[in-house]
């Protein structure tokens, strides 16, 4: 079922998710959802947040030539992460743009190390231990950082932010503010 994708200016977009655990009911329905919603909107990663659901789940659906291990599973078309925690950082930091379903219209560059390790559950709630690089990297980063309550335009500096202000006051007044 495709979900409403929250729109900058709601407050889960700006909050903590909470951890998931292994008896959490309906976790496929909520996983085959957050595909739904994020192929509808041609995006290429979801976190559970920007549909109101404020867990630690994301999903990831980049192409297969950016990820071989792509196909994770049977079921779905990309990806799932729970529980996600990112041991180390490294490579070097590289400026790339990047968009977000809850920021419609707005693409910024946001700098951000190019490799990176991660600890986190698939959807069996099976533990794994990753190393990830390139674009994938960068949309696990933009992805976990949903989960922290951080957003890309909470990236950039200041003079990039004073020029996004206007943009973003604009979508605040947007009418798709369903946790307020
Ligand atoms: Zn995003």
């Amino acid at each position: 079922m495709i979900r409403t994708v929250l729109i900058y200016g709601d407050a889960v977009l700006k909050q903590p998710a909470a951890e998931m655990s292994k008896d959490f009911a309906g976790l496929p329905e909520l996983i085959q959802d957050m595909f739904d919603t994020m192929l509808h909107h041609k995006g290429i990663g979801l976190a559970a947040p920007q549909i109101g659901e404020n867990h630690q789940l994301f999903i990831v659906a980049p192409s297969k030539q950016i990820d071989p291990f792509f196909q994770q599973n049977d079921r779905w078309p990309g990806r799932v992460f729970i529980n996600p925690v990112i041991l180390d950082q490294g490579g070097l930091f590289k400026s790339m743009p990047e968009g977000c379903l809850s920021i419609p219209g707005l693409e910024v560059s946001v700098k951000r190390p190019t490799h990176i390790r991660m600890q986190y559950l698939d959807h069996l709630f099976q533990p794994h231990e990753e190393s990830f690089s390139g674009v994938l990297a960068r949309v696990i980063q933009h992805e976990y950082d949903h989960l922290q309550g951080i957003l890309m335009t909470d990236r950039i500096n200041g003079f990039r932010q004073r020029s996004v202000q206007g943009h973003l006051r604009r979508l605040e007044k947007t009418e798709t503010h369903h946790s307020k």
